[in-house]
C-alpha cells in the first residue's frame, strides 16, 4: 500500500499531453488549440443592419447631425434578415429593413423604426414613411463588412483554451473543425451484478448504479469526454468484452471489483488485456482499493485505467485525488491547473481522524477566501452520497491525527 503523495506523483509520472486531433466544433469545447484559427471570411461579411428600421441616404437628412425635421421617403422594398436585395436605394426613397438584413447599395444610415412619425412606423413597400431623426449620423446602425475580422485575420492563436465563446468564435471564422489538444475520451464502466440503472427499481439484493452517471458528470466537468458504455456484471466474459472496448478511449474508468472478494474480477482481468499495474491500494479513507494501470502499444497512444472503488464516496473521492490530474495532463493543460487548489481553513467544531489512514471528510467550507471555516458534516462513510452531496468541499484528517479541536488548522479540498 502506497501513500496518496507517492500515488499522484506515479499517476502524474505514467499521464502525458494526448496528440492533436482534428476535431469537430461542436466536440472542442474545453480542448486546448495546436493550431491558430484564421478567419476565412470578412465578418461581418457585408454591411449589415444593426437595427429595425428604414435605410437611407444621407442626403435625405441634410447632412450630419441635422436639427429635429420630418423627412418624408418613398418605401421601396422590404428587407429581412436572410434576404439579398439589390434595388438600389436613391434620394428620396428608402428600404424597410430588419436587423441582420445586408445594407442595400445606396444607403448610408439605418433610421431606426422608432424615429418613424405617426403610424408611419407599419409602413411595407409602395407606401410613404415619415422620419424624424433629430441626430442623425452617416453610417449609424450599420455594422460594416470586417468590422469584427478581416478575411485572413488570425481570430484564435495557438495555445487557447476553447470556451463557449471561443467555439462561437471558430464557427463564425468558417473552422467547422479545429486542431486541438482534444478533451481526452472518458470511458466507463460500472461492474456489479447488483447494479440496475435508475430507471428501474431494484428488486431484494439488487442497488441502483450511481457511479455511471456521477462519473459521466466528473469526466464532463473535468472538460473531458464521457463514454458511457454502461453496467457489466461480475462475470468475466461479459467484463472481458467491456475492458476490450473501454481501452479503445485514452482513458477507461472502471468501478468496483477491484478489492478483495470472489467477485472482484477488475485487476485479474485488467492484467489479461495487457494493462500493466502502477498501484493497487493506497493508504487513505475512503478509497483504500484503488487500482491505477497502463496499457502500452506499438502503435497508439497508451490508455490509462482506473480501477475506482465501487462505493460512490470512495469512488468520487478517488476521482477527485488521482483521475483529474490525469485528465488535466492529457487535456495538455498547464501544471497549476491539474489539482483543485487547496486552502487551509479554521474548525468550528472537533473533529477525529483514523489512526492509520488520512480521511478525506465531506464538509462545509464558510467565510472569506482569506480566513475560511469549515464544519465536517455528518456522515455515514464510503456508501453515504447523501452526506457528500451536502458537503462543498473535502477535509483532510491527516492520518494518526487523534481529535482535532475546534479553532485547528485543516487543510480543505473545496469541490466547486
Ligand atoms: P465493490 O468495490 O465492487 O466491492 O463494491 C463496494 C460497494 O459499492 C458494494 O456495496 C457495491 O454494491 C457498491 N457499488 C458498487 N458499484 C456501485 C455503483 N456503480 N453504484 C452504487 N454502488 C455501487
Ligand atoms: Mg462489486
Amino acid at each position: 500500500m502506497i501513500d496518496v503523495d507517492e500515488a499522484v506523483q506515479l499517476i502524474e509520472q505514467t499521464s502525458m499531453p494526448l496528440p492533436p486531433r482534428r476535431v469537430r466544433l461542436e466536440k472542442a469545447a474545453g480542448g486546448v488549440l495546436t493550431a491558430e484559427v484564421v478567419a476565412d471570411l470578412d465578418s461581418p461579411p457585408w454591411d449589415k443592419a444593426m437595427m429595425d428600421g428604414f435605410a437611407v441616404t444621407a442626403v435625405d437628412f441634410a447632412g450630419d447631425g441635422a436639427a429635429a425635421e420630418i423627412v418624408e421617403l418613398d418605401v421601396v422594398a422590404d428587407l429581412a434578415a436572410g434576404d439579398a436585395g439589390s434595388l438600389v436605394v436613391r434620394p428620396g426613397s428608402c428600404v424597410r429593413i430588419m436587423t441582420g438584413a445586408p445594407i442595400p447599395p445606396g444607403a448610408e444610415a439605418v433610421v431606426p423604426i422608432e424615429r418613424a412619425v405617426d403610424s408611419t412606423a407599419k409602413v411595407h413597400a409602395g407606401g410613404r414613411v415619415r422620419l424624424c431623426e433629430p441626430r442623425f449620423r452617416t453610417g449609424q446602425h450599420i455594422g460594416c463588412q470586417g468590422d469584427s475580422f478581416r478575411a485572413g485575420q488570425t481570430v484564435l492563436a495557438k495555445g487557447a483554451q476553447l470556451g463557449p465563446a471561443q467555439v462561437g468564435l471558430a464557427a463564425e471564422a468558417g473552422a467547422s473543425h479545429v486542431e486541438l489538444l482534444a478533451p481526452p475520451r472518458v470511458a466507463i464502466i460500472t461492474t456489479g451484478s447488483e447494479l440496475v440503472s435508475a430507471d428501474t427499481t431494484p428488486v431484494h439484493g439488487q442497488i441502483r448504479n450511481s457511479n455511471g452517471p456521477m462519473l459521466a458528470a466528473a469526466v464532463a466537468a473535468a472538460a473531458a469526454e464521457p463514454i458511457p458504455l454502461g453496467i457489466a456484471g461480475d462475470k468475466p466474459e461479459p467484463l472481458r468484452a467491456a475492458i476490450a472496448h473501454g481501452l479503445a478511449a485514452d482513458v477507461l474508468l472502471l468501478s468496483g471489483g477491484v478489492s478483495a472478494g470472489d467477485y472482484d474480477l477488475v485487476p485479474g482481468t485488467l492484467a489479461a488485456a495487457g494493462v500493466e499495474q502502477v498501484f493497487h491500494k493506497v493508504r487513505l479513507k475512503p478509497g483504500k482499493p484503488i487500482w491505477f494501470g497502463v496499457l502500452r502499444r506499438e502503435q497508439a497512444f497508451p490508455t490509462l485505467v482506473f480501477g475506482l472503488p465501487g462505493n460512490p464516496v470512495s469512488t468520487l473521492v478517488c476521482f477527485e485525488l488521482f483521475v483529474r490530474p490525469a485528465l488535466a495532463i492529457a487535456a495538455g493543460l498547464p501544471r497549476d491547473s491539474w489539482h483543485r487548489p487547496r486552502l487551509t481553513a479554521t474548525l468550528t467544531t472537533e473533529a477525529k481522524g483514523n489512526p492509520d489512514r488520512p480521511v478525506y471528510h465531506p464538509c462545509t467550507m464558510a467565510g472569506s477566501d482569506r480566513s475560511p471555516t469549515v464544519t465536517p458534516l455528518p456522515w455515514g462513510g464510503s456508501a453515504d452520497l447523501l452526506g457528500l452531496s451536502r458537503a462543498n468541499a473535502l477535509m483532510l484528517l491527516p492520518a494518526g491525527c487523534g481529535q482535532l479541536e475546534s479553532g485547528s488548522k485543516v487543510e480543505v479540498l473545496p469541490l466547486g
